[in-house]
C-alpha cells in the first residue's frame, strides 16, 4: 500500500533523549524550555525575528483574525483547505470568496479589487501547495484600501520568496505544523508578524489574555503547545533539509516521468522554489482524473482531492458562490504520493499505472 502522504519520524532515540529532560523537569506545557527551545530554532532556520509556537494552524488563523480586531468583510480564496474559511466565519467575521489565477491556482489580484465593499476589512490568501501569492499586488490593493493581509501560510514552511521568508509578507502569516505537513509537530501551528505591538498582543491572546498576576489585557485563548510537541518539532527540523531535499527529487521524478500526461502543474513564483510539500497535477479533464485515481486505487495508492470541492460551494453554513475558475481546477486537480520514505522505484510505478490509463483512452 502506498498512502498520500505519510509522516517522517525522527530516530525513536533523538526524541526519547528530549523527553529524558521532560521528566527531570517535570515541566510539561505552559511554554516551557522545548517550547522556547523550538521557537528559537525556527526563528534561526526561517531568518525571522519574531514568531509564536501555537497549537495548530487553526487556531493560529483564528489568533490572527482576532489580534488584528478584524470585523466584517473578509476577501479570501474558494482554493485551500476549509480551515481557511471557518476560522473567518468561528471569529463572527464574513467570507467573500474572489476566484483563482487559473494558472498559479492562488487568489487572482486582478478580482479583489471589485469584491471590496465599505465592511471588507482583510485578504485572507492562502500560498496553496507553498506556491507565493503575488505578495506585491495583494500589497499594493490592502495599502491602497488601508486593508489587513494575513497569509495562510499552512503549506510553505521554509518557502523564500525574492531571498526571505514568505511568513514576512503580510500583516500576519499563519503555519500548520500538522503531521501531514511538510514539516511537523505533530500538531502544532505557528504565528508570524513584524510587528511588536501585534506580536504582544498574540503573546498575550495565546495565553488566555493573561497579563501578569490577577490581571487580564484582551479576549484569549488557549494557544499554546506541549513539550512533547516541542520535542517531536525539535527532532524533525533537524531532518528538514533532508526531507526537502529527497521530496524534491521525487517530484522531478514525477514530472520526468509525466511529461506526456495530459495534465499541468501549478504555474510557480517566478522567485521562489517549490518546498516539495505537495505533488498536485490539473488532469486535461476530469474524466481522465477520476478514471486515473481510480486505477491507482485499485493497486491500493492513494491520492487526494486538494482542494475539492470549492470552499464558496461546498460549505452548509454558507450560501453557495459559483467561481468559475476554481469550480473548474478542483473537479480535475489531483494530488498524488509525496512522502520522505516513498521510494522512486514507487514513483515509477505510480506513473506507469497513470500513463496506461492515458493510453488506453487514445
Ligand atoms: C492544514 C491546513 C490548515 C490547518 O492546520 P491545522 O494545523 O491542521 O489546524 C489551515 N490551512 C491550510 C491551507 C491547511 O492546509
Amino acid at each position: 500500500m502506498i498512502p498520500v502522504t505519510k509522516p517522517f519520524l525522527p530516530p525513536l532515540h533523538d526524541y526519547q533523549h528530549l523527553l529524558e529532560g521532560v521528566w527531570q523537569r517535570e515541566w510539561l506545557t505552559n511554554m516551557g524550555p522545548l517550547a522556547s527551545q523550538l521557537e528559537m530554532e525556527l526563528k534561526t532556520y526561517l531568518k525571522l525575528k519574531h514568531l509564536l509556537y501555537v497549537t495548530n494552524g487553526t487556531v493560529a488563523l483564528q489568533m490572527a483574525i482576532k489580534a488584528l480586531k478584524l470585523q466584517g468583510e473578509i476577501i479570501t480564496t474558494p482554493f485551500s483547505f476549509v480551515a481557511t474559511t471557518s476560522s473567518i466565519v468561528w471569529e463572527g467575521c464574513q467570507p467573500v470568496f474572489v476566484d483563482i489565477d487559473k494558472d498559479s491556482l492562488n487568489i487572482d489580484p486582478h478580482q479583489i479589487e471589485e469584491a471590496i465593499t465599505p465592511n471588507t476589512s482583510a485578504i485572507l490568501a492562502t500560498h496553496v501547495y507553498g506556491n507565493p501569492c503575488d505578495v506585491e499586488a495583494i500589497q499594493r490593493i490592502a495599502d491602497k484600501h488601508q486593508l489587513k493581509v494575513i497569509y495562510d501560510a499552512a503549506h510553505a514552511f521554509g518557502v523564500e520568496v525574492n531571498g526571505k521568508s514568505i511568513f514576512e509578507y503580510g500583516d500576519i502569516s499563519t503555519c500548520s505544523l500538522h503531521a501531514t505537513k511538510l514539516y511537523h509537530s505533530v500538531e502544532g501551528g505557528l504565528v508570524v508578524t513584524k510587528d511588536p505591538e501585534l506580536l504582544k498582543e498574540l503573546t498575550s491572546i495565546r495565553n488566555f489574555g493573561i497579563a501578569g498576576h490577577d490581571a487580564f489585557s484582551t479576549l484569549g485563548i488557549n494557544g499554546k503547545n506541549s513539550e512533547f510537541h516541542a520535542a517531536m518539532g525539535i527532532a524533525n527540523l533537524k531532518y528538514i533539509d533532508e526531507i526537502k531535499a529527497k521530496r524534491t527529487a521525487l517530484s522531478q521524478h514525477y514530472e520526468e516521468r509525466l511529461q506526456h500526461l495530459k495534465a499541468v502543474r501549478p504555474l510557480w513564483h517566478s522567485n521562489s522554489e517549490n518546498n516539495g510539500a505537495y505533488f498536485p497535477m490539473v488532469f486535461e479533464s476530469e474524466e481522465l482524473m477520476l478514471k486515473c485515481k481510480e486505477k491507482l486505487q485499485m493497486a491500493e495508492i492513494g491520492t487526494r482531492r486538494y482542494f475539492y470541492p470549492s470552499l464558496a460551494s461546498a460549505l452548509p453554513y454558507l450560501d453557495p458562490v459559483a467561481m468559475p475558475i476554481t469550480d473548474d481546477i478542483s473537479r480535475r486537480v489531483l494530488c498524488l504520493p509525496l512522502y520522505y520514505s516513498l521510494s522512486f522505484e514507487e514513483v515509477d510505478l505510480i506513473c506507469r499505472l497513470i500513463l496506461r490509463v492515458q493510453n488506453n483512452d487514445n
